[in-house]
């Protein structure tokens, strides 16, 4: 079991949301995290490496890591921890340049399900990655006040407390300076940054991202307030999990992804609903009928956050399964298979966490408020494997800063590294 306390591991955390303004950046600090522990590269397109130990493997937005131990069975069992990297937000449009009134704006689209209010009158920053012609990719992160979105002022919408209405492609256009709209040019800015030729750029991926450190809230700390724990504090306990795993000589194979998209669906080269964790598993289990008796004895645990009771809003849960911070991460259900939980599922989530020394509180919605779904049911569909879906509980999910309780980070790490080794 991991030896880091819960101050360490929220802290950590913390570091790790800082590092990962874009799913490309948070693929990129697993992948320095996952070599520092001696993982190396698994290349898509080179022959598959069979020899023990532990590997990774990057498209994009999505990383997969796993660990084969000496000796593995060719039907060895996979304990799968699945997760997004992903995270609502606005992203720059492909001719951002706009403009009026002697501002300079950026269009923007909505990325997922974002809570447009909480994007206001925040200080924002711009991430992503630029595409040069030859298809050569540059990361880009710049973390100073550089745009805003500016709420209109009380006096010009006496009605506003009554109930705000945002139209996205007319009041969520940020602003980022002053002068000509033809003098706007972000990319030539961005391309600056980056240190290259505005007209080396021919394509790009870039969101805006919150500027605000991650913060202990509450009057003993016992809250973390952050951008994006939906869902790198389930991407950071997966990989921490996976590598105390891999220290721990396991019989079975641990196997961690964080897929990009969820927040739109999961459906794309990248995403859930993609190919990449069924091609890396039919490739570790070397041949078409150890692959179905390996799948036959495998388990995913597919995090994601999970809605702790809202004190404001009691009535929107079903008061026989509230989740409180602090109390453990939440296994999920839904008898419609929006969470793919399912009653062996949940007795072995439960022999984790009881392994571990880790509480855990159960979730069921208000049947009048429909819930969301997962990467889970979509694993689940594609590969056949029993799935569980679990999550620590927050506050504001989908806001551009959210709330989390400040030990949960650790019992999740502590129940999915007892996952991982479960050679039941
Ligand atoms: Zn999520």
């Amino acid at each position: 079991m991991p030896s880091s306390s819960p101050e360490t591991t929220v802290e950590d955390l913390a570091a790790f949301v800082s590092a990962a303004p874009t799913p490309y950046h948070a693929v990129a600090e697993a992948v320095r995290r996952l070599s520092e522990a001696g993982f190396t590269e698994q290349p898509e397109s080179g022959e598959w490496d069979h020899t023990p130990g532990g590997r990774y493997l990057v498209r994009d937005g999505t990383v997969l890591a796993w660990y084969t131990p000496p000796n593995a069975s060719p039907t060895k069992a996979f304990r799968i921890f699945a997760a997004h990297t992903d995270s609502p937000t606005l992203k720059i449009k492909p001719n951002p340049d706009t403009g009026t009134a002697g501002w300079r704006q950026a269009g923007v689209e909505v990325y997922g399900g974002a809570l447009w209010n909480s994007w206001l009158d925040r200080d924002l920053g711009l991430a992503g990655r630029l595409a040069r012609l030859d298809g050569t990719v540059v990361p880009v992160r710049i973390d100073r006040p550089l745009l805003r979105v500016p709420q209109l002022a009380i006096h010009l919408d006496r009605q506003v407390n009554q109930g705000l209405k945002l139209d996205p492609q007319r009041h969520l256009v940020p602003i980022w300076g002053l002068g000509p709209t033809a003098d706007g040019d972000l990319l030539q800015y961005v391309a600056d940054r980056a240190g290259l030729e505005a007209d080396e750029i021919v394509a790009h991926d870039l969101v805006v991202h919150e500027l605000t450190p991650p913060a202990r809230l509450g009057a003993d700390g016992e809250l973390l307030a952050s951008p994006r724990l939906d869902n790198l504090s389930s991407v950071h306990a997966g990989l921490t999990a996976l590598l105390a795993a891999a220290e721990s000589q396991p019989e079975t194979v641990p196997v961690f992804v964080g897929f990009d998209h969820e927040e739109v669906g999961s459906s794309s080269a990248t995403g859930a609903a993609g190919p990449l964790l069924e091609m890396v598993l039919t490739r570790l289990a070397g041949g078409a009928e150890e692959r179905y008796r390996s799948f036959a004895a495998s388990r995913c645990l597919s995090a994601d956050v999970a809605h702790a009771a809202h004190p404001n809003y009691l009535d929107r849960h079903d008061t026989d399964h509230l989740a409180h911070m602090n109390a453990g991460p939440v296994l999920k259900t839904n008898a419609n298979q929006r969470y793919a939980t399912d009653a062996p599922g949940a007795a072995a989530w439960h022999r984790a966490c009881a392994e571990a020394g880790v509480p855990s509180q159960v979730f069921v919605s208000h049947n009048n408020v429909p819930c969301g779904s997962t990467v889970g049911p979509i694993t689940a569909t594609r590969l056949g494997i029993r799935t569980v879906d679990i999550g620590i509980p927050v506050l504001s999910m989908h806001s551009a800063r959210e709330l989390c309780g400040a030990q949960d980070p650790a019992y999740l790490v502590a129940a999915a590294t007892a996952f991982f080794v479960d050679p039941v």
